[in-house]
């Protein structure tokens, strides 16, 4: 008989009468509001409820009730961050990056707004809406005479495990009548570890002929095992160790060490978040090929980073 053993877990939102709450409906959105943030704390714990909580739970609601409608009354728009060569100055791609401007709400965060499509069963047509604008944004700079350029995409974890998700990818890039290594999809590692049934969608995704990009690597839990499997192209090494490069010397081994052991397992590496010349030196003397940041370029509207394709920067960028 196969037995399997379940561990149950629990997350407490805790709330005093009558000082949270002075009837049962108000004292119940204090204790829902609080255990929210033990769920968002890293669930299995306890949080006590805050005034301040309120109000985060407020916007947060907003958000959800808006979000919704945010496609339809064209609220939503891309920028785009350049990706460029570390040794050449060359513009090799540009990663698309969600942006909503709400009426009342102002610009939200799409730390905000990504999570909680994801909470609210929504992150499927924003994503199919962010695909098409990109690559349709794509065929716009090819027929301007921009035709080496990669579109990389975000792709959030859950929808990469739905099983209609390379279909997905298909209907795209027929529709918009991209060339298939002209897209790029970027997910984070998490997914590597979760199920070996990924490494397969990671294939079929190969299959088709798009590029696959880990991103954020080194922040969570990196299966060495899934890796030395997985059918990706890149790894983008997360800002995270980029700031701390120039001042920890751990940091800077780290990275060092991601780089090594991502070109010997054939990967290329992307390094993300990279705002000073000295980090561009220094990574460009470990071996990086392609950086992201600030220092070239911050995330921008399609017809401002055109302009970079036109008047491409030098390639001694410490000058
Ligand atoms: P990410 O994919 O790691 O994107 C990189 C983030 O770092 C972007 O923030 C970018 O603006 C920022 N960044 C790039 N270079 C620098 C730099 O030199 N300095 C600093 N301080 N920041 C830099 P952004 O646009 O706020 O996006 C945050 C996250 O939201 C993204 O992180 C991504 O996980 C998610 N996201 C954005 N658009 C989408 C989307 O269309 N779909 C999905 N699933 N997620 C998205
Ligand atoms: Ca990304
Ligand atoms: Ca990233």
């Amino acid at each position: 008989m196969y037995s399997r053993k379940l561990t149950p877990a629990c997350s407490i939102g805790i709330a005093y009468y009558p000082d949270d709450g002075e009837d049962l409906l108000a004292l119940l959105k204090a204790g829902d509001t609080a255990l929210y943030t033990a769920k968002e704390n890293g669930k299995n714990q306890y949080a006590f409820y805050k005034a301040e909580l309120t109000h985060k739970a407020e916007y947060r609601f907003h958000v959800e009730q808006n979000l919704r409608q945010a496609i339809e009354k064209q609220q939503l728009s891309l920028v785009y961050q350049p990706q460029v060569n570390i040794n050449t100055g060359e513009i090799f791609g540009v990663e698309a990056l969600a942006r909503w401007l709400h009426p009342q709400l102002g610009e939200v965060s799409p730390n905000d707004f990504i999570a909680t499509a994801e909470r609210i069963g929504m992150i499927k047509p924003l994503t199919e809406w962010v695909l098409r604008t990109a690559c349709g944004q794509l065929v716009v700079w090819k027929k301007a005479g921009f035709s080496t350029l990669r579109m990389a995409v975000n792709i959030s974890p859950s929808l990469f495990l739905d099983k209609e998700f390379v279909l997905l990818i298909k209907r795209i890039i027929d529709e918009t009548g991209i060339i298939p290594a002209e897209l790029e999809l970027e997910v984070t590692e998490s997914i590597v570890q979760t199920d070996p049934r990924n490494l397969a969608i990671f294939q079929d995704l190969k299959d088709l002929g798009v590029f696959l990009s880990i991103d954020d690597f080194g922040t969570g839990y990196s299966s060495f095992a899934s890796l030395k499997h997985l059918k990706a192209d890149y790894l983008k090494i997360d800002k995270y160790f980029i700031d701390d490069m120039l001042v920890d010397n751990q940091a800077l081994t780290l990275i060092s060490s991601m780089i090594e052991m991502g070109h010997k397992l054939g990967y290329g590496i992307i390094a993300e978040g990279v705002e000073k010349s000295e980090q561009l030196d220094l990574l460009r003397s470990l071996g990086c090929e392609a950086i992201q940041g600030y220092l070239f370029s911050k995330p921008a509207n399609a017809d401002t980073i055109s302009k970079l394709f036109v008047y491409p920067v030098s390639t001694n960028w410490t000058q």
